[in-house]
């Protein structure tokens, strides 16, 4: 992963606006992190949360209630990433400047929410700074949906909310406006449950190809959610 290169500037010389254009810079680096973290944890994305400890042995030690599961490499490199925040946004207080406004503009550029997030980053390690959208959501952790949070990534990847109601679907065979249903004779696009025949369902999504799951999936999740 390559972060955004942040000069060295002498503490006298630096104007404002270069340490507030640098606080932008690194914040943007702990949003990129995320994906970096997702494919560090091979796919399985144990960035945080209830891991399920089959990892490689590599996760840190820093559980602090949030149980953090970050392989330790990635959890110095996004350490370094938060002090030089911690660093910059510490210059910038000093000098009295409000950043709200500048963080609030960049934000709505970027669809995410980099006040919360810089807020995140100064409570770290007890608090794992995640990239929310505009609604306080959790990207790494939005539903297909994108309405609501899942409540964990070993699952399915749907909210309470879209799993009771893909369920209803396929069990009374009927689509509603948020899912559709099929049966499919390409094994690519079924569950590892399903053949030709088994009813399946998906969400409708014009362009894009979301996953699709049988009954047997779903009533397996709900399960799985409720003993967690
Ligand atoms: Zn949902
Ligand atoms: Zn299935």
């Amino acid at each position: 992963m390559r972060f955004a290169k942040v000069p060295k500037r002498p503490t006298d010389y630096v104007t404002s606006d270069d340490l507030l254009h640098d606080l932008l810079l690194v914040l943007k680096d702990v949003v990129a992190f995320e994906s970096n973290l997702i494919n560090a944890s091979n796919g399985s994305g144990h960035y945080a949360g209830n891991g399920n400890g089959n990892g490689n042995g590599r996760y840190n030690g820093n559980g602090n209630g949030n149980g953090h599961h970050i392989p330790e490499s990635e959890f110095a490199q996004l350490t370094l990433v938060i002090q030089k925040i911690t660093d910059l946004y510490g210059r910038l207080n000093k000098r009295n400047l409000d950043v709200d406004q500048a963080l609030v503009e960049a934000s709505s550029q970027i669809g995410l929410d980099l006040k919360q997030l810089l807020h995140d980053c100064l409570r770290f390690p007890a608090v794992l700074p995640y990239a929310r959208n505009l609604k306080g959501l959790r990207r790494l952790f939005l539903c297909y949906c994108g309405e609501q949070e899942i409540s964990d990534r070993h699952g399915l990847g749907l909210c309470p909310e879209c799993l009771e109601s893909a369920l209803e679907c396929v069990q009374e065979k009927k689509k509603n406006n948020k899912f559709v249903l099929y049966s499919s004779h390409s094994p690519q696009v079924r569950c590892r449950h399903a053949d030709f025949s088994t009813m399946l369902v998906t969400f409708y999504k014009p362009g894009q190809w979301p996953p699709a799951w049988c009954e047997i999936c779903l009533k397996q999740e709900k399960n799985r959610l409720a003993n967690k």
